[in-house]
């Protein structure tokens, strides 16, 4: 109990897995909590003041799970081993406990067990740090799972922002910082949980030593050429890093600095409106991401899904990503043998990184065999064609072609012969190491072996000695093996001259038991063989991941080059089947689309046997002088599938994927801000209407010439006439003074008006039909404003009840015959609205009420007295 809570003490803020031979033990309130959250008993074990102690246990060979749903409900978790063997600790003396020490504190950002990460994407642990002045920050990034290590420098405001384009799982923010408002502002928008750590760990020192530290380097211009709010949060991180490995060395690779002028922005409100990576509705499936992913292995699916989420800005990085895809949307045959070869590599960066932290077992040792083999088969099929081979797929046939890299060849050789088949998980369970392999190893074992089959033939010399034929011999972990016989027979052993031989040891009610000297020698003669054989195996094992260790940069490649190549075979798969096309990049402000799709409503449509009908569209701003389109027509008609599929192609182009048109050209944008549905906030208390203001304001804030802005039904939160005002006042904003690409949405026929003053706007509209009083849409774009909004007939179509739906006809009809100005736009008393009773009912004359009508509205005749009759008769006068 000493023992434990001085270890506790350190570890106050996590539920502390103490090892106890094969469980993880639970104590005290940690002991109350783990029972809660995991369903699992609770009882007690001895007793601490007096009172009896809570506890609830794991087994440790199941803990991952226990520890997965731990985790997932918001705890951490320090795991406790035995640090030494009972045996060691006996040396020490008789009564000595074994040694126990924190090995890793389990955390939602730092899990590399497979069983508790999403195989197909990143999980992204982030620290973020400011600059002396403020305005600057910070981010420092990492996997923990794969070694992948950015740093990224970036102004203050654009913190959140380019923190939610990873799969954040947790964030690490300083004390210090948190009365600063660019950090506050983004540990509010984190949709990962937040650890504050202390002050002095975000320390621009600490981190440059730090960074020396691991990476074992003198000078950290090596590495490049860091700020100190880069510095300080990469110190933020690496000291959590160590502080959850629990002093082991930090296995990452050395960080790569990312520019965030690199990548297309795009805000959080944008991201979850485009449903890039995740649907409404929370799912992979439904997004951009699940729609477009054919990757097949775990690496590819990681890199397509940070493509997406970071589109680039850099043209050639695009351009090199593109020539990968066109190359193999040329030839669909490689792409077939490419991806099924590669179909078959485990996933290469996750088994490294386990081994490295000394977290592997045998799985993984098998994994890196297979996806080399695999990989290199892949590699080999694309030099065996002889043609030219662009850039991206050429370094990475270069980096995968074993023949080139012979430590690699010579690993992945040993790897495929020294293990067995079927190995168990954890490398102490023994018995993955193949026969042949090692000639000790089998010498052992072949001890272990022979012994068995002396100790069968020692049980049937002793069935024959005794003339008992139901003798056995058995096994267990109290007696070790023993001589096991029938109750009635116990007497005749226990008698000379057998008692001689036979040492009794146990009675029960049907079974005597006893051993023998023969016996004892030989299971002793088993014990030491099946320790060596384990002992050798293990030492196998280690020399294995040394090897791997060694040849960590060979294999980070390895595993970059089997992404590469995946993702571009990929995407040239999903441009067959999308029949998509490779964009045209220029450096003007050019949008130039014909045939343009939505991926993924066609691809709900698909399923659903409807077709899908293409678009054009054209913002360059060049030939038709045109770069804001004022979109209208009736609900329904397709007018944010139109927005948002210009938005996707420009997210797909720049991430160096083909896109769902005939043909696209378009200038690089540097920012997607998008205006769409009424997402409501309400959880942070803003209302419909102010969260779509608060995201208009964002946009005309910041919309650059290079940007693409699409709105959609602006202002619609908030009554008739300040809607429109706003929308008007957004749209002549966005044109003249952002002058950003731009697709705006509007239900306001007002607003079309606009285009005949804004010389680079232009109206276009989404065909309705009316066909036997029924709506037909034909979601196709046509230019000039809509004639009709049809919203009588969408609400038919809707299902309103017949009779609301002829009322509301009629009253339109009125509206339409009054002038629609602003000034006389009519208002109905609610008492005008009498629902008709007969089919054939005459509509009723709708007419405002004036002041007069409403003061006769309120008059109770029968309360009157004669005096106030009078008064009111010459107030009626006077309103008239
Ligand atoms: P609006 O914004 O005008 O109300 P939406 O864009 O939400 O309309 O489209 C409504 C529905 O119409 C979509 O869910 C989709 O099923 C269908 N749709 C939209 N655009 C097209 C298109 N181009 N081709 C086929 N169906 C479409």
């Amino acid at each position: 109990m000493a023992q434990y809570l001085s270890i506790k003490a350190r570890h106050a803020d996590a539920l502390l897995f103490f090892r106890m031979g094969d469980f993880y033990e639970l104590f005290f309130e940690d002991a109350i909590e783990a029972a809660k959250v995991l369903d699992i008993t609770l009882t007690s074990r001895g007793e601490y003041d007096g009172k009896p102690i809570p506890m609830a246990g794991v087994p440790y060979h199941a803990a991952e799970g226990y520890l997965a749903r731990l985790i997932k409900a918001g705890c951490r978790v320090a795991v406790c081993e035995q640090t030494e063997t009972p045996a060691e600790a006996k040396k020490r003396g008789s009564k000595a406990i074994v040694n126990r020490d924190i090995v890793r504190i389990v955390t939602p950002g730092t899990l590399t067990e497979d069983a508790l990460l999403p195989a197909r994407q990143d999980q992204a642990l982030a620290a973020i740090a400011l600059g002396t002045g403020g305005t600057e920050a910070a981010i420092a990034v990492c996997d923990v799972s794969t070694g992948r290590f950015d740093v990224t420098a970036l102004a203050a405001d654009a913190l959140a922002d380019s923190l939610m384009a990873y799969p954040l799982s947790e964030l690490l923010v300083s004390d210090g910082d948190l009365d600063k408002t660019a950090v506050a502002n983004t540990v509010a928008l984190s949709s990962a949980p937040v650890t504050f750590r202390p002050a002095r760990s975000a320390n621009h020192k600490a981190g440059e030593n730090l960074l020396k530290e691991t990476f074992n380097i003198a000078a950290l211009e090596a590495l490049g050429d860091f700020n100190r709010a880069e510095l300080a949060a990469i110190g933020l991180l690496l000291d959590y890093v160590k502080l959850t490995q629990a002093g082991s060395e930090i296995r990452l690779d050395p960080p790569v600095r990312a520019r965030s002028e690199g990548h297309l922005a795009i805000d959080p409100a944008t991201r979850t409106s485009l449903e890039i990576d995740r649907s409404m509705r929370g799912d992979r499936n439904g997004s951009l991401l699940g729609t477009i992913d054919r990757t097949v292995t775990a690496p590819g699916a990681r890199l397509l899904a940070a493509r997406l989420a970071r589109p680039s800005v850099d043209r050639e990085e695009i351009e090199a990503r593109l020539d990968a895809v066109s190359w193999f949307a040329d030839d669909r045959d490689t792409v077939e043998t490419v991806r099924s070869s590669l179909k078959a590599a485990p996933d290469l960066e996750r088994a490294r990184t386990r081994l490295r932290l000394g977290r592997g077992g045998p799985r993984d040792l098998v994994a890196i065999g297979r996806a080399l083999v695999a990989a290199h088969e892949a590699a080999s099929r694309l030099t065996a064609l002889g043609t030219v081979l662009p850039s991206r797929i050429s370094d990475a046939t270069q980096a995968l072609n074993l023949n080139k890299d012979a430590s690699l060849a010579e690993l992945s050789r040993d790897l495929e012969t020294a293990l067995s088949e079927n190995p168990p998980t954890l490398a102490r369970d023994g018995g993955f190491i193949a026969q042949g392999w090692d000639a000790a190893l089998d010498e052992a074992r072949g001890l272990r072996d022979d012994s068995r089959q002396i100790i069968a033939a020692l049980q049937a010399r002793y069935a024959d000695d005794t003339g008992i034929s139901a003798l056995k011999i058995k096994f267990n972990n109290v007696l070790g093996y023993f001589v096991d016989v029938p109750a009635r027979h116990g007497d005749a052993l226990m008698k000379p001259p057998l008692s001689e031989t036979f040492i009794h040891r146990q009675t029960l009610a049907s079974n005597v038991r006893f051993s023998t000297q023969e016996l004892s020698e030989l299971a002793g003669k088993i014990s030491r063989a099946e320790d060596e054989a384990k002992g050798r195996e293990l030492a196998i094992f280690d020399q294995f991941c040394s090897r791997i260790d060694e040849l960590n940069p060979s294999l980070s490649r390895s595993a970059s080059a089997i992404a590469e190549l995946d993702v571009a075979a990929a995407s040239a798969e999903w441009a067959f089947e999308a029949d998509a096309v490779r964009p045209a990049l220029t450096d003007d402000t050019t949008f130039k689309a014909t045939g343009l799709r939505h991926p993924v409503v066609e691809a709900a449509l698909k399923k659903d046997g409807q077709g899908f009908t293409a678009n054009d569209l054209n913002l360059s701003g060049d030939d038709t002088g045109t770069h804001l389109l004022l979109v209208t027509g009736p609900n329904m008609a397709g007018k944010s599938t139109y927005l948002r599929q210009g938005a996707l192609a420009v997210i797909l182009a720049q991430s160096g994927l083909f896109v769902p048109a005939r043909s696209i050209t378009l200038g690089l944008c540097d920012r997607i801000f998008s205006r769409v549905g009424a997402s409501d906030d309400l959880a942070r208390g803003r209302s419909t209407f102010m969260v779509e203001m608060v995201e208009t304001a964002a946009i005309l804030n910041q919309a650059t010439e290079r940007s693409f802005v699409i709105m959609d039904e602006v202002g619609r939160g908030t009554s008739t006439w300040d809607g429109l005002a706003i929308a008007w006042a957004a749209v002549e904003h966005l044109h003249s003074v952002n002058k950003s690409r731009a697709l705006f949405a509007t239900h306001y026929h007002e607003l079309t008006k606009l285009v005949e003053d804004l010389p680079g706007a232009a109206n276009a509209s989404l065909r309705a039909k009316e066909w036997k009083d029924d709506l037909v849409f034909l979601h196709e774009v046509q230019s000039g404003p809509a004639d009709k909004s049809y919203g009588v007939q969408v609400a038919k179509l809707a299902g309103l009840p017949k009779k609301a739906v002829r009322r509301a006809g009629q009253i339109l009809k009125q509206l339409e015959a009054e002038p629609s100005a602003p000034e006389s736009l009519p208002l109905f008393a609610a008492a005008s609205f009498t629902p008709d009773t007969e089919d054939n009912a005459v509509p009723e004359e709708i007419v405002p009420p004036s002041e007069a009508d409403k003061a006769l509205q309120q008059i109770d005749p029968d309360s009157l007295t004669p005096r106030e009759a009078l008064d009111l008769i010459y107030r009626l006068k006077a309103l008239a």
